[in-house]
């Protein structure tokens, strides 16, 4: 892929995702199997977050004074909000915004269905669409003005301990979620300037495109009591005081959807997980002169079968060439092709073509555990997928003692390179200048974000922590003692 971002945006458009002809400038439309795309994907989240959340859903418009009432979060926002000014011909008393997130439009609400310590914890999650009017040059899936899903999940807390006990939880969440998509991550703290309106602190996820930018695809903050005491959200104690609660919020974008077709996607197109592929398997009868019902019959029976087995098949009875539909099935990435034809029906085989390896192998159709076989070749996809993803990701992620190497290793090679930092604000956005990149953010064992099972890679990367972090060592711009590492990229 030598131009990541011609690719994108072709790809995009070939493979049917989206169009991006719509005349509003950051909004586009959801083709059919774009859509599936993003169902699947919605639906692999969902699940996992039903197991401690329940799903609400709240108004688009939120009302002036709600969102002006916090003002460090309402000031965060306040170049991106699109404002409804009138109803029909009649203006209206009090503006309404086009949620850009939705504390606002919720937490006046929280205050009224938050009563008592036995309320608490609550744990809510909606799939919205929320609206940014980016001045940025815009992109689709990656920069947006109208997100169209944005998974957000809201918690309330009665202890601080159990808020920053949330955050792990929605790591773990997060964590699941991409591991699942095959998605590599590097999950950091960003710099206090570079936090959430509002927040006490924001961890976030950052994945890295082909291109060797990084693009950020998961946030979760600790909200801590700031917006308890805006919105008045406080609980009756087991003694019958009135305490603010704790908060956290947590949200992901379109920006998965960009990074599961720009990170598994190659020079001959898309290459989706079976998880979130609207087929995971497709069906191409090779059909000659001769015997040519006997085969469309046998791959009907065939789709029969595999559907029953609970999979997503695309039987492709089309009268066209089969390369043609190769071509198409490998540009769309269907992870696995079968192909039948007379004599595989009189060995009892089929051709089986792998998307993500390239490879066919023949696979024996003779008893029905053959769909255990596909089952577990489609797992194998997925792993390997991911193996691939995160092999190339920690290939792109390096150390700088300098801050001439730093730069040098940004400009190169792009990827996120680490070093010692002094914590300082004022060195950090003289350091993002002098760079010119980002901070992403802080690695810090005190977030205790490494706690949990854990990939092989993972595990390296903390040994890697913990030794540097022991060690003395001096900010790599400053020059005074430093106090973490941290982690510098290209972004989106
Ligand atoms: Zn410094």
């Amino acid at each position: 892929m030598t131009d990541f971002s011609e690719w994108f945006h072709n790809i995009l458009e070939e493979a049917e995702i989206i169009d991006d002809r719509y005349p509003v400038k950051g909004m586009h439309v959801w083709k059919p199997q774009g859509f599936k795309i993003r169902k699947y994907t919605l639906e692999i989240l969902q699940n996992i977050l039903d197991r401690t959340h329940e799903e609400v859903l709240f108004p688009l418009l939120i009302p002036e004074d709600e969102l002006a009432k916090e003002a460090i979060h309402v000031k965060g926002f306040e170049e991106e909000v699109y404002w409804v000014t009138h109803g029909g011909l009649t203006e209206l008393n009090k503006k309404l915004a086009l949620r850009p997130t939705s504390e606002t439009a919720m937490y006046p609400i929280f205050s009224l269905w938050v009563r008592s310590h036995s309320d608490l914890p609550m744990r809510f999650y909606q799939i919205v669409n929320t609206f940014r009017y980016e001045t940025k040059h815009t992109r689709p899936l990656i920069r947006v003005r109208e997100i169209t899903t944005f998974k957000e999940a809201h918690t309330v807390h009665a202890t601080e301990e159990e808020c920053e006990q949330e955050v792990q939880n929605a790591i773990k969440v997060y964590r699941e979620f991409f591991d699942i998509l095959g998605i590599p991550y590097m999950i950091s703290k960003r710099p206090q300037w570079d936090k959430f309106p509002g927040a006490k602190y924001t961890v976030a996820f950052d994945t890295i495109l082909p291109d060797g930018k990084t693009l950020q695809i998961g946030t979760v903050h600790n909200l801590d009591q700031t917006f308890a005491k805006t919105f008045d959200i406080k609980y009756e104690t087991a003694e019958g005081e009135h305490e603010y609660v704790y908060q956290t919020c947590y949200g992901a974008s379109d920006r998965v959807i960009a990074s599961i077709i720009g990170i598994h996607g190659d020079e001959k197109g898309l290459c989706l997980p079976p998880a979130v592929a609207p087929y995971q398997v497709v069906i191409v009868p090779i059909i000659f002169k001769k015997g040519a019902e006997e085969v469309l019959e046998f791959c009907k029976d065939m789709e029969t079968t595999l559907k029953n087995a609970g999979l997503r098949v695309y039987f492709d009875d089309r009268d066209i060439r089969a390369g043609k539909k190769f071509y198409e099935h490998e540009m769309r990435g269907v992870p696995l092709r079968m192909e039948i034809g007379p004599r595989d029906i009189e060995n009892k085989n089929a051709v089986i073509f792998r998307r993500d390896k390239l490879e066919k192998e023949t696979i024996s159709i003779d008893s029905n555990e053959f769909i255990d076989d596909i089952n577990s070749i489609l797992d194998d996809i997925g792993q390997n997928m991911k193996d691939k993803a995160w092999k190339s990701f920690n290939n792109h992620i390096r150390d700088a003692e300098t801050i001439e190497e730093a730069a040098r290793e940004i400009e190169e090679n792009r990827g996120i390179v680490a070093f010692h930092w002094c914590g300082d604000e004022a060195c950090g956005k003289e350091l993002e200048e002098k760079v010119r990149v980002d901070i992403l953010g802080i690695r810090e064992s005190k977030l205790d974000l490494y706690k949990m099972p854990l990939t092989e890679i993972i595990e390296q990367e903390i040994d890697l922590i913990q030794k540097e972090e022991t060690a003395a060592r001096e900010c790599i711009n400053c020059g005074k003692s430093a106090t973490c590492k941290t982690l510098i990229a290209k972004t989106y």
